[in-house]
Formats: C-alpha cells, sequence, structure tokens
C-alpha cells in the first residue's frame, strides 16, 4: 500500500467515524426531546413563562428552585408539615400536580407525596448531578423544577415524590382552578 492510499483510507475511515458520532449525536437529541416535551405544555403561554417577569412575581427561593433546579433547605419548606385537606399547584403555572390525600410525612425534611394527581401534570427526567442516578421532575405544563421521585415510598405506588414547598402552592378544596 503506497501513502497515498494509505492517506485515502485514513481519511475515509474518519469520515465513517465523523458520520457515525454525528448520528448518534442526532438520535440522542432526538431521544431527548421526545422524553422533554410535554402533553400539554404547548398550551403554556411563553410570555408568562418570560424569566425576568417570573423574578417580580416569585421569591428568589422560588426562582431559584423552579428555574434553576434548586433544592430548599430540609425542614424548612412551608408545606413539610402542613397536612390540610386540599389541591397543590405549580407555583409557576397553576397547573395542579399533587393531592393532600397522597401526602405522607417521609421524613426527609420535604413535602412527600405518593402519587401525582394525575397522569401526564409532571415529567420525568435522568438527573445526574451530585455524582447520583436521580429522576428529577417537572412541571409538564411549564417546565419548573419541582424535586425528584423515589422508589422507596409506601403502597400503593411505593413511590417517594420528593417535592419543594418552594416550587408549589396550596389551594383549598373548590379554589384549585385559576
Ligand atoms: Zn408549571
Amino acid at each position: 500500500m503506497n501513502f497515498l492510499t494509505r492517506n485515502l483510507q485514513r481519511f475515509a475511515i474518519n469520515k465513517l467515524r465523523r458520520n457515525n458520532f454525528e448520528a448518534i449525536s442526532l438520535r440522542r437529541t432526538f431521544v431527548a426531546s421526545a422524553i422533554d416535551s410535554g402533553s400539554n405544555q404547548d398550551k403554556f403561554k411563553m410570555d408568562e413563562f418570560n424569566k425576568e417577569k417570573l423574578k417580580e412575581r416569585l421569591t428568589p427561593l422560588q426562582y431559584h428552585v423552579t428555574q434553576e433546579a434548586g433544592t430548599e433547605r430540609p425542614f424548612t419548606g412551608k408545606y413539610n408539615k402542613f397536612y390540610e385537606k386540599g389541591t397543590y399547584v405549580c407555583v409557576v403555572c397553576h397547573q395542579e400536580l399533587f393531592s393532600s390525600d397522597t401526602k405522607y410525612d417521609s421524613g426527609c425534611g420535604w413535602p412527600a407525596f405518593n402519587d401525582v394527581l394525575e397522569q401526564g401534570k409532571v415529567t420525568l427526567h435522568n438527573d445526574p448531578s451530585l455524582g447520583l442516578v436521580r429522576t428529577e421532575v417537572r412541571c409538564s405544563k411549564c417546565q419548573a423544577h419541582l424535586g425528584h421521585v423515589f422508589g422507596d415510598g409506601p403502597l400503593p405506588t411505593k413511590k417517594r415524590y420528593c417535592i419543594n414547598s418552594a416550587s408549589i402552592e396550596f389551594m383549598e378544596p373548590g379554589t384549585e382552578k385559576k
């Protein structure tokens, strides 16, 4: 094999690798967007999601948790030991998310729910931050960060939706709809 042939071969192999890499990246992007797309997020008015407006409307902690995937300090949230009967809505877009019927005291320091109000109210995302593999929970309508879900909850679902108080707002029965 002469020098020119070798170079041509190397060029061809590199191009093949590059194409393959691009195909994999493209597939990853597609899968990620498929996971990320909430069922009714299109209906959400993007204007209300304007970061500056949100900063005015939310407290710094509410903004940090919902928009920057922050976490309130354990045992400090207003709904940690709160057990009134009603519904919890997203603090950003007011979509109904959880019912007090599934709220329980997990002892973890954050509000814990055994289930979501209805399927499709939240979306789940892999969260590899902090060197752990956790499942992040977001509002399906506005993509606000809510918390994480773990598999160590009580029956019937065995799920523990560990949710920041700063991401949700309690509504008494009959006042949920806004
Ligand atoms: Zn929301």
